[in-house]
């Protein structure tokens, strides 16, 4: 807890208004007392950690769950707290107040438009204590508000991570994973994916019953996710484009399994970021394997080389390099092609021609010319 009393008086260890030495002084004394159960407090201040309050005896204490403190829960609240309280409409906002009807102490709790709001900060996974506090809430008509602490949860599997309105990072003071960020209404995609709603600065964040974008930097979370959204209808443009260069290529293997020579043809998709559209392969029981590398409009025709390739030996004990067979496609020709008719014939020209040769060389020793 970073809120105490002293005969009756609110007090605080987060805003300096009261030095390390005399609220030390005070715990000592045991004047520092818990608001709930008047119980006596002490003045916790270590190096690593903020200050805060806890009790010396707790067993007296109605308040049922408290989250132990720590520097990602101290901080949070803190901040989450000073962002609550200067919204417009946000009345009442008091941290660490307590509500009778739930024994409980939430993080903060405020009224906004007539209703009872709290936010609480979580940064322990408890789960089942999270499932409870929150019935208490909902049996009490309060709105719960859960935020995540995203310091040790951001794997996206745990609980408080499913359940969170959102994640909030303390140290750069920013939301992630905002439910219902925005108005859709006001998207001009209505399928538009939120990808950039991540890592939102609390300053461009509003309440107003939930969390929105502040008006002025919407726009700018809008036109990012526009950009990736276009990004993605590309890729899946061009994958849809690969797919059917694929099943136009689909017919070459078919119909060269009508020939003898045992011809096979393997076709392989490539992947968006490779430097071509389909790789083929092509062997036979006469020709040379070689690789074609189908691009936009044009064919690279490869045949793989071996080589030596140099690797360089990084254990201690011996800094030698060796030398290792390895495999590269060395281009020997390039074919061009307008559209998919083409496209098709055109590689089939290709493999016929490297048939027709192969068959000559094998029955004629080579001797084409007469
Ligand atoms: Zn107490
Ligand atoms: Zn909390
Ligand atoms: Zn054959």
């Amino acid at each position: 807890m970073v809120t105490a009393e002293i005969n009756n008086q609110p007090i605080n260890c987060y805003d300096n208004k009261y030095d390390r030495d005399t609220l030390k002084k005070w715990a000592d004394k045991g004047i520092l007392q818990c608001p709930v159960c008047h119980g006596k407090y002490e003045y916790c201040h270590g190096k690593l950690v903020s200050p805060f309050f806890r009790h010396k005896d707790k067993t007296k204490c109605e308040t049922i769950y408290s989250e132990p403190e720590t520097e990602e829960h101290i901080q949070g609240k803190i901040a989450l707290f000073n962002w609550i309280k200067k919204q417009n409409g946000v009345v009442k906002a008091v941290m660490e107040g307590y509500i009778e009807e739930t024994k409980q102490r939430p993080d903060i709790m405020f009224e906004f438009g007539g209703q009872q709001y709290v936010i609480e900060f979580q940064c322990t996974p408890i789960a089942s204590e999270q499932i409870e506090r929150h019935e208490l809430y909902q049996a009490a008509k309060i709105n719960d508000i859960w935020i995540g602490g995203k310091e040790k949860y951001s794997t996206g599997r745990t609980h408080i991570e499913n359940i969170a309105y959102a994640m909030f990072d303390y140290q750069n003071n920013t939301l992630s994973k905002v439910k219902d960020l925005l108005n859709k209404n006001l998207l001009p995609y209505n399928n538009l994916l939120l990808w950039n709603f991540n890592e939102i600065p609390l300053e461009n964040v509003m309440f107003d019953g939930k969390f929105t974008f502040v008006n002025q930097t919407m726009e700018k979370y809008i036109d990012l996710s526009i950009k990736k959204h276009n990004a993605e209808l590309k890729k899946q443009e061009q994958r849809r484009h690969i797919h059917s260069l694929v099943e136009v290529c689909k017919v070459i293997p078919e119909w060269y399994a009508q020939v003898c020579h045992h011809c096979k043809i393997d076709i392989l998709e490539g992947k968006l970021s490779s430097p071509y559209l389909i790789m083929m392969k092509f062997a036979s029981d006469i020709t040379a394997p070689f690789t074609m590398f189908i691009k936009e409009n044009s064919i690279d025709v490869c045949v793989t080389e071996m080589y030596n390739r140099r690797i360089k030996n990084n254990s201690t004990h011996c800094r030698k390099c060796y030398w290792q067979k390895a495999t590269k496609f060395v281009k020997i020709e390039t074919l061009k092609y307008s559209d998919n008719q083409q496209l098709v014939s055109v590689i089939k020209e290709y493999f016929s021609k490297q048939l027709q040769k192969a068959v000559i060389n094998k029955y004629m020793g080579g001797i084409t010319n007469g």
